[in-house]
Parts: structure tokens; sequence; C-alpha cells
């Protein structure tokens, strides 16, 4: 089966909310998205619309201090920012977040390569311009292709 892989273009803020808000509503308990890309890229943003679309009303901003951030709508999510993970320390339990019935969020998922899922969907975000971003949205493993099945649909 070929795997689809689907790529969006954002040509604003509010728009790449709007995807996000789209992702969200079609999660399910224990689903795992990594968000790739530099800083500014968007990968809060996006975050954001997904809150949205799990009926989160908080708002959503960057964990600074903190490694995770814990919000509660129809499914939880906890959104997890591994940045700072080296300052911080590496006594940093993650693999506790993915079995607790709600939705993971990571941003900058790849420092701590040897503890993520091996399901997940993958969204690389790359700056085009000031108000454009390319969102390419990579799953791996066959619940994640479903879900972008549906996405495309
Ligand atoms: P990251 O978490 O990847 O470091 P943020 O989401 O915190 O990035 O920041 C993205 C910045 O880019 C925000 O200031 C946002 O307003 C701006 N921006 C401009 N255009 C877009 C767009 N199309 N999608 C997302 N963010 C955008
Ligand atoms: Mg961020």
């Amino acid at each position: 089966m070929e795997v689809i892989r689907l790529e969006f273009l954002t040509n604003s803020y509010e728009e790449t909310i709007e995807l996000g808000n789209k992702i969200g509503s079609l999660l399910s308990p224990n689903d795992c998205i990594l968000l790739t890309g530099d800083l500014g890229a968007g990968k809060t943003t996006l975050t954001k619309g997904i809150g949205k679309g799990l009926g989160i009303e908080k708002n959503i901003n960057s964990p600074t201090f903190t490694i995770v951030k814990e919000y509660h709508g129809n499914l939880d999510l906890y959104h997890i920012d591994l940045y700072r993970l080296e300052s911080l320390g590496q006594d940093f339990d993650l693999e506790e977040y993915f079995n607790l019935g709600g939705v993971t969020v990571v941003e900058w998922p790849f420092n701590v390569k040897d503890i993520l899922p091996n399901s997940y969907l993958e969204i690389k975000i790359t700056y085009i311009d000031d108000n454009k971003r390319k969102l390419n949205l990579i799953p791996h493993g066959k619940r994640y292709e479903e879900m972008v099945g549906e996405i495309k649909c």
C-alpha cells in the first residue's frame, strides 16, 4: 500500500491554527504527535490549534520553565517541549505520558530518540517566509496512515 504523506501550505498564523484544529478533532486516546522544525517555525502555534480541536479552552503556550504542560478537554493534552532538556538534566520520565489516555504532542522530540513510541504522526514544519509555512504530515504506523487518509478526504 502506498504510504500517504500530506503537504500543506499555510499563509497565516490563523491558517495553521485551523489545520491544527482539524488534526485535533481526529485524535484518539494515547495518540502521539511529534513536531519538528526550527525555532519560530510554528510548532507551538500548531499545538494551540490541536488543543482547539480537542475542546481545550485554556490558552496553550510554550512550556518555558517546565517540560510538560497538561490541559483538560474532550481528551487531555500533554504538551511536551524538549528544547531545554539537556540543561534540565536527564531524569525526566517521558514514557509515562504515552499511555495515560490523553494525547501527547512533543516539540523537539528527537532530543530523546530512544524513548519515543514506534508509532506516531510526525509533522515537519518549514519556514517559507514571514507568514507562510509548509507542513508535512508523515505517518509512522498504520493508525496514523489511516488518520492522514481521513485528513486527505
Ligand atoms: P515554535 O514553537 O516552532 O518555536 P511558535 O509557534 O512559537 O514556533 O512561533 C511561530 C511564530 O510564527 C509566531 O509568532 C506566529 O505568529 C508566526 N507565524 C507567522 N505565520 C505563521 C504561520 N503561517 N503558521 C504559524 N505561525 C506563523
Ligand atoms: Mg515552541
